[in-house]
């Protein structure tokens, strides 16, 4: 690729506007589920723009439709909108006005990118073979938002869905594309243990909760390594534990809390199956009550095949390819890739620090790469089903 191509990548003007709108919405970040300024902000831009909104009843996050070949296929772009429970520890001009929430995963880069690509896409509408439905999607990051858009119908009649998420560890101007598996799925448990309380020096008339939990919790290490096929990558963490008031009290309860990540559906629904066995049994061992609350997350973010090589093909043109790193992230982006072929991919936005800290900030720079990817990826993969392409 050369430099001029790299230049002329959108115009300085239309740069220069995603860049502002990029800094306006940094200061306004709003958790998941609560993205209420947000949406409205969005939906000024939109109008802005001549593109009307697809009501969906949504409460928060919008949906809206550029129409080119209203008999044509329909490839759906993904922006998520939400923040982060953390505050801004930068010292910005545009850094976050509100206290407690950030946007320190970057997702305001994903849906400032996206309404870049809107504009864009607006100026060649009469070239369209199809529809481009944008999906700015509400609470990610407490994986809500995809299965409630798929619920309120927003991938009826859509084709295939693009998504891309900011990557904090790459360069600007790199891309990350694999097809199959990518993601892992994000399960989370919450066990609380039923015991006796007691004088700390009278064991015997009591059940200690706390031990059996300690127990539980070292044969969790089992699971993988024990019962987990060693070719797949799956994680048991047990990240909280909470008993007791005083050293000199066994308290009547103990819980813990703990995440199960896996790169396969088999290995997910085994280690589940053994973390229960483990975690009943234990209780019986002990004589003990034990009550098990699952949070079932995303499954894993699966790429269809040929979706994904014109993806590529698309980014080819512009950013430079790089391994996609083997992670156990997660995206609730998975919920819509169940529901129609699909591709995620990362975007290089290196810059200060690492996303889910105090002071990540998604790289401005980058933006041109994120809403010239969005455009090119709908546009050819439109070309491709117009021309009666299968994937
Ligand atoms: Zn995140
Ligand atoms: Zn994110």
């Amino acid at each position: 690729m050369s430099e001029q191509a790299l230049t002329n990548l959108i115009s300085p003007t239309l740069e220069e506007h995603v860049v502002d709108f990029f800094k306006e919405v940094h200061q306004h970040p709003e958790l998941a589920g609560k993205e209420t300024w947000t949406t409205k902000r969005i939906e000024q831009e939109l109008n802005l723009l001549n593109i009307p909104i697809k009501d969906f009843n949504l409460e928060t996050g919008v949906v809206a439709d550029i129409v080119g070949d209203a008999n044509g296929p329909m490839v759906a772009l993904r922006a998520d909108i939400d923040a982060l429970p953390m505050d801004e520890a930068t010292d910005l001009e545009y850094k976050s006005k509100i206290p407690g929430v950030a946007h320190s995963c970057g997702h305001d880069f994903h849906f400032s990118a996206l309404l870049g690509a809107a504009a864009l896409l607006m100026q060649e509408k009469d070239q369209l073979h199809g529809t481009v439905r944008l999906l700015f999607q509400p609470g990610e990051e407490k994986h809500l938002g995809a299965k409630e858009m798929v619920e309120a119908g927003v991938l009826k009649n859509v084709d295939a869905a693009f998504a891309f998420h900011d990557v904090s560890i790459a360069p600007v101007g790199t891309v990350g594309i694999r097809a199959g598996r990518i993601m892992a799925s994000n399960d989370n448990f919450q066990v609380t243990v039923h015991g006796v309380g007691s004088h700390a020096s009278a064991p015997q008339i009591g059940k200690d909760p706390i031990v059996t939990a300690a127990e539980m919790i070292n044969l969790l290490q089992t699971v993988v390594s024990r019962n987990v096929d060693p070719a797949d990558r799956v994680v048991v963490t047990v990240g909280q534990i909470d008993g007791g008031t005083a050293n000199n009290v066994i308290p009547q309860e103990c819980s813990f809390k703990g995440t199960l990540r896996s790169s396969s559906e088999e290995s997910r629904q085994s280690a589940k199956k053994h973390l229960y066995q483990i975690i009943q049994n234990t209780a019986i061992a002990f004589d003990q009550t034990v009550d098990i609350e699952w949070d079932q997350g995303p499954t894993q973010v699966f790429n269809n095949q040929k979706l994904t090589s014109i993806v590529k093909g698309s980014a080819s043109n512009f950013l430079q390819e790089i391994p996609f790193p083997d992670a156990d992230g997660d995206d609730d982006f998975a919920t819509m890739e169940q529901e129609v072929p699909g591709c995620y991919v990362i975007l290089g936005n290196k810059g200060q620090s690492i996303m889910h800290n105090p002071d990540f900030v998604a790289n401005p720079d980058a933006l041109k790469f994120g809403v010239k990817l969005d455009e090119q990826v709908a546009v050819d993969v439109l070309n491709y089903l117009a021309a009666g392409g299968k994937l």
